[in-house]
């Protein structure tokens, strides 16, 4: 299942691939808009989606 966030800045919606949720975004504190290339602070529900991906 993929996932959808926005960007804050420039407001493009980046897909996130499950096993990019899986592998990353439960250690990562930011994603980089693939527009304007900005950090993105990770939604707390995403990391916490992440971490049950993994498991936990
Ligand atoms: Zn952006």
């Amino acid at each position: 299942m993929d996932y959808l966030m926005f960007c804050d800045y420039c407001g493009m919606p980046k897909t996130i691939p499950g096993h990019i949720m899986r592998e990353y975004f439960w250690i990562a504190s930011h994603v980089y808009c693939s527009s304007c290339n900005k950090p993105n602070k990770i939604p707390q529900e995403l990391q916490y989606i992440a971490m049950q991906m993994r498991g936990n």
